[in-house]
This record gives C-alpha cells, sequence and structure tokens, in this order.
C-alpha cells in the first residue's frame, strides 16, 4: 500500500475549482516534487494532505487511513506528518531549544528531562548543534528555516511536506537548506515538496508532478518529464524555469 493515495480529489474556494480531480499516490521513501505555475494548485493540494484544508469529494489516505475533519485520531494524524512553508514561523520570543520542544513536551512525547537532548539530536541533524541556545533572530534566514526543519523532525514524522521553503530565502542561503533536505531524503524519509529549484527536483525527485490549471498534468521520473515533456504546457513552464 502506498504511504499516501489521493484519489480524485476536487477542492473548490467559492466558484474557484483549485483542485480537478487530482489523483497520486506516493510510495514510503519516494521524493515527489510537485512543479507548476503560480496559482495552479500546489499548495492546496499539501494543504489537503494535511488536513489544513477540506476537500470537496474524492479522498485521501495517509498509512491506510482516510483523512478529514472528522478523522478520529486528527492530531496524531498531523504528528506524523510535518509540514514546513515559506515563512519560518517560529516562535521570536523562544530559544531555538524551546522552539523545537514545545510541541514534543506538550503533546508528552519527551519528558522535560529528555527535551533537550532531542533538541540537539535534532539540531546535529540539520547542522546547527550550537544555536540551541540562540534566539531566531540571531539566526539567518537559511538558518532559522533549518530550526523551522529540525522542529517538524522532532515530532518522528513519517512524512514531511515542503511548500516552497527556500522561496523566501537571499540566493546564498538556498543551498544550506536543500542540502538539508536532500540528506533527509538519502535517510528514507518521504517527502512531497514544492519548489522552484529545478536543480533540486531533477536530481533529488523519484518522481515530479507538473500540475496545471488545479490537474496533475504531467507525472513521470525527471528524467521523463524534463527531457521529454508530452504537453506544450510542460514544455513552455520548463522553458520559463531556464
Ligand atoms: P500555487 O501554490 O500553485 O501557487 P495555490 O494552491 O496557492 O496555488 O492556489 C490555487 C488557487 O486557489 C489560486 O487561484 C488561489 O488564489 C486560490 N486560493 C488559494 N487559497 C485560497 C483561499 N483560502 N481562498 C480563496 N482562494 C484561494
Ligand atoms: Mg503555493
Amino acid at each position: 500500500m502506498a504511504l499516501v493515495e489521493i484519489r480524485n480529489v476536487h477542492k473548490s474556494f467559492g466558484n474557484l475549482e483549485v483542485l480537478k480531480d487530482v489523483s497520486l499516490s506516493v510510495e514510503e521513501g519516494e521524493i515527489v516534487t510537485i512543479i507548476g505555475r503560480s496559482g495552479s494548485g500546489k499548495s492546496t493540494l499539501l494543504r489537503c494532505i494535511n488536513a489544513l484544508e477540506t476537500i470537496d469529494s474524492g479522498e485521501i489516505l495517509i498509512e491506510g487511513q482516510k483523512i478529514g475533519p472528522k478523522m478520529p485520531n486528527l492530531k496524531e494524524m498531523r504528528q506524523r506528518v510535518g509540514i514546513v512553508f515559506q515563512s519560518f514561523n517560529l516562535f521570536p520570543h523562544l530559544k531555538v531549544e524551546r522552539n523545537i520542544t514545545l510541541a514534543p513536551t506538550l503533546t508528552g512525547r519527551v519528558s522535560k528531562k529528555e527535551a533537550r537532548a532531542l533538541a540537539e539530536r535534532v539540531l546535529a541533524k540539520v547542522g546547527l548543534a550550537e544555536k540551541i541556545d540562540s534566539y531566531p533572530e540571531q539566526l539567518s534566514g537559511g538558518q532559522q528555516q533549518r530550526v523551522a526543519i529540525a522542529r517538524c523532525l522532532a515530532m518522528s514524522p513519517h512524512l514531511m511536506l515542503f511548500d516552497e521553503v527556500t522561496s523566501a530565502l537571499d540566493p546564498e542561503l538556498v543551498g544550506e537548506v536543500l542540502k538539508v533536505m536532500e540528506d533527509m531524503a538519502r535517510q528514507g524519509m518521504t517527502m512531497i515538496l514544492v519548489t522552484h529549484e529545478m536543480g533540486f527536483a531533477r536530481n533529488v525527485a523519484s518522481k515530479i508532478v507538473f500540475m496545471h490549471q488545479g490537474r496533475v498534468w504531467e507525472e513521470g521520473s525527471p528524467a521523463e518529464l524534463f527531457s521529454n515533456p508530452r504537453t506544450p504546457e510542460l514544455q513552455a513552464f520548463i522553458g520559463s524555469t531556464r
């Protein structure tokens, strides 16, 4: 069974149909990259996977469980699915350590005693062990985004969603965040990410999904999609990113 199974999903905001019959499956350990123009429904799809948005029809299953506002263990599901956005959303008045340990201690995943060790462990994974006692404002944008990723890792997610996590960063800071994501991919994390970093998509993704006007327009391996785009829409999109 796939880790994520999206079947015939429709989603509208008022009269605007944003997702039109979207189906997609993601196997454990896969790195799925969603590309497409602004407004094509990429963020909405990610938000539906994490039940931050409700769908109008179709279904989304994570580890075989149908997700939605009525699911019995929505909270647990959210803990298993980490999401990182373009804006880092760290708490400015809390040190890095507390930013990371807040959710794991509040949910009882770790005791207060174990919390610092957990923060140390996940910060080491993003190369920021030495920043544990800093405040967010003392960090660069790239470092803050790595802390945001570490904060997700502290919940031991089975799946990570990334929505344009490098788009707000100065160009020289993009690489360090992509590197962390590449390391996570190598270590077997299942990831669905929206990105404009075509180099990353080409080198790291196991599957590329091109969305256009709310539909999965093309889907395939990076080699298939980038070297041999079948539709004029994808050809034009690839042309626009060069
Ligand atoms: P993308 O991430 O590909 O740029 P989005 O999923 O953010 O696209 O948006 C798809 C469409 O849905 C856009 O036309 C956007 O304006 C619209 N949209 C997104 N969120 C909302 C919302 N909460 N209310 C109304 N319209 C929305
Ligand atoms: Mg978006």
